[in-house]
């Protein structure tokens, strides 16, 4: 007999008619003889329905009583998705995130949970009951209600599922598996069956927001199987797992793309010791995160240039502070570009091939795509290409490495 935990997402609890459904689902799974926890979110457009009421009040509303606000939107879920169950003939058990001890932190509204008490979800599942947790909420030491940050129940599931030591922690959601890149850009794309938490990791941290990013770490450092299947549709979904011996590996997995993203340049600083510091320093000071960073060998001894990229709702205030900065230091000039996309493949398999970059570059330059800036790690290449680009770059890339066909057949 395995042990289960699946987590419903907003739309698939989004009306009364799904949240049926879900329940019909569930008892499947448990006719199967499995044990099932099950981790709701809030129905689809609560969350915001409930930070809007809370902004309506106050432009800054104060973090412990928003978490009280935004955690009722998951009570409701638990509590009807139980009722469907009873409903049908099975009997379920609701929790709040506080009644089965879901200890965080007491950062109120990005809140990480510490430790969960198993012993309440046990005994429900040793007299048969499926049992309902309220997903992105826990309690604090004080006894304060916290939540986990936005798409936090994808990490309420995965810790419950590590708490338990549940054989499989199932994300249910609108789409039906974790693709090889978005199928809006390339139609051909095409549902991965495995792919690595490493993998997952970059490909969720570039874009490609199928689950919470804390979630994908937690499940790598726990060791917990995490698949990812839709809740409309029959199918296996894709699974998330360590790399396998037996796997068929695929040089490269996906391929990722951000489109939110925005470059400065300082042209002409004087190469000295400290002068990254000096530039990015206050830049990180200013809470702004920095994603590829490029410093350029000094071409006449005595001066560099430096390019980074970060988030172009930040870039405004980056190329604020980066004036001031450049003026202090005598740098030659700022200048920055707000209209730029980072494409990245990913692939655990690239660690042990060559020439995948030189392809990479080949299938962009033979479709003039002019890369402006490159940056590499172990299993991810990536490039800062023009915005207009970007549906190019990813078509081109996704046929140059064939991954429209699954692994097995290439040869
Ligand atoms: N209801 C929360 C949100 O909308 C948490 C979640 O759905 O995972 O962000
Ligand atoms: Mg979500």
């Amino acid at each position: 007999m395995a042990l289960i935990v699946q987590k419903y997402g907003g739309t698939s609890v989004g009306s009364t008619e799904r949240i049926g459904a879900v329940a019909d689902k569930v008892i499947k799974w448990r006719e199967q003889g499995n044990d099932v926890v099950v981790v709701v979110s809030a129905m689809s457009g609560e969350t915001n329905r409930l930070l809007e009421l809370a902004n309506a009040i106050s432009a800054r509303p104060v973090p412990r009583e928003l978490d009280v606000l935004l955690s009722t939107g998951e009570q409701v879920t638990i509590a009807l998705l139980s009722m469907a169950l009873e409903e049908r003939g099975c009997a379920a058990r609701s929790y709040t995130g506080s009644q089965v001890h879901i200890r965080t932190d007491s950062a109120h509204n990005k809140a990480r949970i510490r430790e969960i008490d198993d012993q309440r979800i046990n005994a429900d599942l040793a007299k048969g009951r499926v049992v309902v947790v309220a997903g992105f909420q826990g309690v604090d030491e004080e006894g304060n209600i916290t939540t986990l940050g936005r798409g936090g129940s994808d990490t309420t599931a995965v810790a419950l599922a590590a708490a338990l030591k549940a054989d499989e922690c199932q994300i249910y959601t609108d789409v039906d598996g974790v693709y090889t890149t978005d199928p809006r850009v390339v139609p051909e794309a095409r549902r991965l069956t495995r792919i690595t938490f490493e993998e997952m990791l970059e490909m969720a941290s570039l874009g490609s927001k199928v689950l919470q990013i804390r979630s994908v770490s937690f499940a790598g450092r726990y060791n917990v199987p995490l698949r990812v299947l839709s809740s409309f549709e029959e199918g296996e979904g894709t699974l998330i797992t360590y790399e396998d011996e037996e796997m068929e590996q695929a040089l490269i997995s996906g391929i990722a793309f951000n489109r939110d993203e925005a470059k400065l340049t300082v042209v002409g600083v004087p190469d000295t010791p400290g002068v990254a510091h000096q530039l990015l320093g206050p830049v990180a000071d200013a809470n702004i995160e920095v994603d590829m960073i490029v410093q350029n060998v000094a071409p006449d001894g005595a001066t560099t240039d430096f390019t980074f990229t970060v988030h172009r709702n930040d870039y405004a205030r980056a190329l604020e502070i980066l004036q001031r900065i450049a003026s202090e230091l005598g740098a030659r000039q700022v200048s920055g570009d707000d209209r730029i996309v980072k494409v990245s493949l990913v692939g655990v398999g690239m660690r042990s091939h060559a020439g995948i970059a030189s392809t990479m570059f080949g299938a962009l330059a033979k479709e003039g795509v002019n890369i402006r800036m490159i940056s590499t790690s172990e299993i991810k290449i990536s490039v800062v290409v023009d915005e207009k680009y970007l549906e190019l770059a990813v078509r081109s890339l996704h046929e140059a490495f064939e991954l429209d066909q699954p692994p097995e057949i290439k040869s």
